[in-house]
């Protein structure tokens, strides 16, 4: 593995230049309170390591929602024709923490697992990604630590650790040092257009810029993640999952803006001529009442307190059991954008604790 040292001013040029030559993303602040992965495409001061997390994971550019899978005409002959729906460019994510990246890394798992989704799997491999280890929590929803999501580096082209303490005065960092990790092909030629220099120790400089990290860091299970997936396997603990039902308003909000949640609907439109048309796909959410009805009008899921209960079982038993991965990276997001208050990582711990309870 290769490495550099480079500054903020140097990779910020870098990632100028970056954009010049194909779409690149990256998180940026947006009406002054949120951030979004935006498309960068004239200088301007970028943002780098100090922000929050985006309201929308980095993974949606990769599966996003309205996408045309294919549309089709019929010709004068009545012979239906199918065409590809919406092309499949190059991108670059820029920022994507390390949560994020395992979010993506789910999303490889789940979309290549039996029927490989071409679409998914056609963008992933035009993206290239270039991620940011953190060395504080984002704020007080995080447990990244906790989900097992910290330091995770797969799927990264390129892997950079700042070796500075992160503040919010962005001027005091212009000319702090990063260490580049370079993890593959791809990340070996994006590093090529960087002013830099090769580092010859990259994880003495990691250890040293890693070890005064909060500790523990963000928010801890009551129990390591492991042991919670066999108790959420077993155990029901119905009362817990009511007890967020009723604040719950059953929107969906925390399924859309989770890194991990994949489900889709088709739609079939017919253009007014009659003959053409188009089937897209959109996201779908667990937590909406329609998401388990079938036709005849049964709902396999019609209590919110069933719908609570398959959401924390999906990220922490079900697919687990499929993939040998926890389904939740601790990114917070579901917490941090639920209108109510709802955080699955509270629903998680209440139902460890009250199976502990029922034990004593
Ligand atoms: S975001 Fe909150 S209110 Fe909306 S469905 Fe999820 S838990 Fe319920
Ligand atoms: S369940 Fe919540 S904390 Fe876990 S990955 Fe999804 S949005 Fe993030």
């Amino acid at each position: 593995m290769n490495a550099y040292l480079s500054n903020l001013n140097q990779i910020e040029s870098w990632f100028f230049s970056l954009a010049e030559k194909q779409a690149f993303f990256l998180p940026r602040k947006t009406q002054g309170i949120n951030y979004r992965f935006e498309f960068i495409d004239h200088q301007q001061p970028l943002d780098l390591f100090s922000y929050k997390p985006t309201i929308l994971p980095p993974g949606k550019n990769i599966f996003p929602d309205g996408e045309i899978l294919f549309t089709y005409n019929k010709d004068n002959n009545g012979h239906y024709h199918f065409h590809q729906g919406t092309a499949i460019h190059s991108q670059l994510l820029a920022g994507v923490r390390a949560c994020d990246l395992k979010g993506i890394y789910l999303l490889d798992k789940a979309f290549s697992d039996g029927t490989k989704d071409s679409h998914y799997l056609q963008r992933r491999e035009k993206t290239d990604i270039i991620a940011f280890n953190c060395t504080t929590p984002c704020d007080d929803h995080c447990f990244c630590e906790a989900a097992q999501s910290l330091d995770f580096q797969t799927g990264a082209d390129i892997f950079i650790t700042p070796l500075f303490p992160i503040s919010s005065n962005k001027e005091v960092h212009k000319k702090q040092q990063c260490l580049l990790e370079i993890l593959t092909p791809r990340g070996a030629e994006l590093i090529k257009s960087l002013v830099s220099q090769k580092c010859s120790n990259p994880q003495k400089l990691i250890k040293q810029a890693l070890e005064n990290r909060p500790k523990p860091f963000g928010r801890q299970f009551l129990t390591p993640v492991k042991q919670l997936s066999k108790v959420i396997h077993q155990e029901d603990a119905e009362s817990i999952y009511q007890q967020y039902a009723e604040r719950c308003f059953s929107c969906g909000t925390c399924n859309l803006v989770c890194p991990t949640c994949y489900c889709f609907d088709t739609k079939d439109e017919l253009n007014l001529d009659g003959n053409s048309g188009q089937k897209t796909r959109h996201w779908d959410a667990c937590l909406n009442p329609g998401f388990a009805e079938v036709a005849g009008g049964h709902n396999f899921r019609a209590d919110p307190a069933a719908r609570q209960r398959h959401r924390v079982r999906r990220k922490f038993d079900y697919l687990p059991q499929r993939f040998e991965q926890t389904f939740c990276t601790g990114c917070g997001r579901c917490g941090r954008q639920c209108t109510t208050g709802i955080d699955i990582f509270d629903i998680v711990n209440d139902v460890y604790l009250s199976i502990q309870e029922s034990k004593e």
